[in-house]
């Protein structure tokens, strides 16, 4: 039996595989497609993935083929009106070792994380469409297209925003379809811009932005967003050649639940977004971060803290993309980082910091297993690594393989904590 299978190769899906292939579980990720997708799509990786994929071992190849995003330079009648930038550059610093956007053509991110998991040893299986499943007490029987039936533990279904796997499961998508949003979003090839500023026509002071054309890190491509009837305001360019495209009218929803029995959803299957503050692919990312370890672990009570936490972030990022749509303000702060996201209240968080990013250690957090920031004589077992606690810290701190603070109280309480959650116990006391 196949432990975990995953619908579809999209952000979600391959960030998914990854986790449980690094922890080697037996995993199959299946693709409706019979070609991996094209297409710029999602382009802005937000610091809070970047620090995901640090962790994932991909991150110097998405700095190295990405860039920062250009500074804007606005058209009205033919004129350059303005010129700016959408964010403050900020430099690194111990608590954001990647403050700043990467712009990468989503293509592009999918490519270097299937490339991740080739490494891992697994490959996405192409033209195989789920179409049906039936689940029972022990595991999940999934009918595919190509005539195969697979039988495994759990199921999760990253494949979109119309997501079968939610269909199926009858899981409801509440909120709303923007009808009077009906944009193009096409990759160009263009002449008469240059590739140095992301090119925007319409009125910045009134907040009407008609025609984007977004030059991408690496290619000969821009990436235009318009609506339908507006690409006449852009005089001066020629389009050479359209390389991919798609209509598509802004959605705004969310499921109202993100797991029934061995069945999860995760990323677009689960929430849909406006494009404003470039929230989607990244929420994807960070589901998949938050399931991967803890279907890994097999452990119920660690499994079900997954709907709980991520329903809450995804409520909260919907919030905010669709105020950032209306208010229709390109400026953007810290708040769409990603970086202040965090889980209190979950089950999983206890003590004063429990929920929170730890937001430093970046390098002794690499890898699959848990932090312990204490000054401690107890052996913990290869699952938790101990470091020495942070300057002023009370108590001891577990962290989460997934960057977040489990635990924070006195040690005698972590015992129990660890053994709630079937998460290793301390071995022995080692004798000082
Ligand atoms: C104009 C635009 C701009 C955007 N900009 C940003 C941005 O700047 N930043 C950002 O974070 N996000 C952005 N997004 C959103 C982002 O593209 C999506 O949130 C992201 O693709 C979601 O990833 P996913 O893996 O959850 O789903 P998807 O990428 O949709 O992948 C789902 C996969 O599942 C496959 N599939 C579907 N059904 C089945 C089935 N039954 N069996 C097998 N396979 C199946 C599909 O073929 C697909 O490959 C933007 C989107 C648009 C349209």
């Amino acid at each position: 039996m196949t432990n975990v299978l995953i619908v579809g190769s999209g952000p979600t899906g391959l960030t998914l595989a990854i986790e449980l292939a690094r922890r080697g579980v037996d995993l199959r990720i299946v693709e409706r497609s019979p070609e991996h997708p094209g297409g710029v799509r999602g382009k802005g990786l937000q610091p809070r993935t970047q620090e995901v994929f640090d962790d994932l071992g991909v991150i110097d190849e998405i700095v190295a083929t990405g860039s920062a995003y250009p500074p804007i330079r606005s058209y009205q009648d033919g004129q350059v009106v303005w010129e700016g930038r959408m964010d403050e550059v900020k430099p690194v610093t111990d608590g954001e070792p990647y403050p700043n956007l990467v712009m990468q053509p989503q293509w592009r991110t999918e490519q270097i994380l299937r490339d991740r998991l080739a490494e891992l040893g697994h490959q996405v299986e192409l033209g195989a469409e789920v179409t049906d499943f039936e689940q029972d007490a022990d595991g999940v029987t999934v009918t595919l297209s190509t005539g195969e039936t697979v039988r495994c533990a759990y199921l999760v279904g990253a494949d979109g925003g119309r997501s079968t796997v939610r269909k199926r499961l009858g899981v409801g998508f509440v909120g709303e379809t923007f009808d009077s949003e009906r944009m193009l979003l096409a990759d160009v090839k263009v002449r008469g811009l240059d590739r140095d500023h992301w090119h925007i026509w319409g009125d910045m002071v009134a907040k009407e932005l008609r025609v984007s054309l977004c030059p991408l890190p690496g290619t000969d491509v821009f990436q235009l967003v318009t609506t339908l009837d507006s690409l006449d305001d852009v005089t001066d360019v020629e389009v050479d050649e359209i390389v991919w495209r798609s209509e598509y009218r802004v959605n705004i929803r969310m499921a109202d639940r993100f797991r029934v029995g061995r069945v999860f959803l995760a990323g677009d299957a689960a929430h849909v977004h406006s494009p404003a503050g470039g929230q989607g692919l990244n929420t994807g990312v960070q589901d998949a971060y938050n399931l991967g370890w803890k279907l890994a672990s097999g452990n119920e009570r660690l499994i079900d803290t997954y709907e709980y936490e991520r329903m809450g972030i995804a409520e909260h990022v919907l919030g905010l993309s669709t105020r950032l749509l209306r208010d229709r303000d390109l400026n953007r702060g810290d708040e769409t980082k990603q970086l202040g996201l965090a889980y209190y209240g979950s089950p999983l968080s206890v003590g004063e910091r429990g929920g929170e990013r730890l937001g430093t250690l970046f390098a002794e957090q690499r890898g699959t297993h848990f932090l312990l920031l204490a000054d401690t004589s107890q052996e913990y077992g290869e699952q938790i690594k101990v470091v020495p606690p942070l300057p002023g810290q009370e108590g001891v701190m577990l962290v989460r393989p997934d960057g977040y603070i489990g635990y924070h109280g006195d040690e005698a309480g972590l015992s129990a904590y660890l053994s709630g959650f079937g998460i290793a116990a301390p071995l022995a006391s080692a004798s000082r």
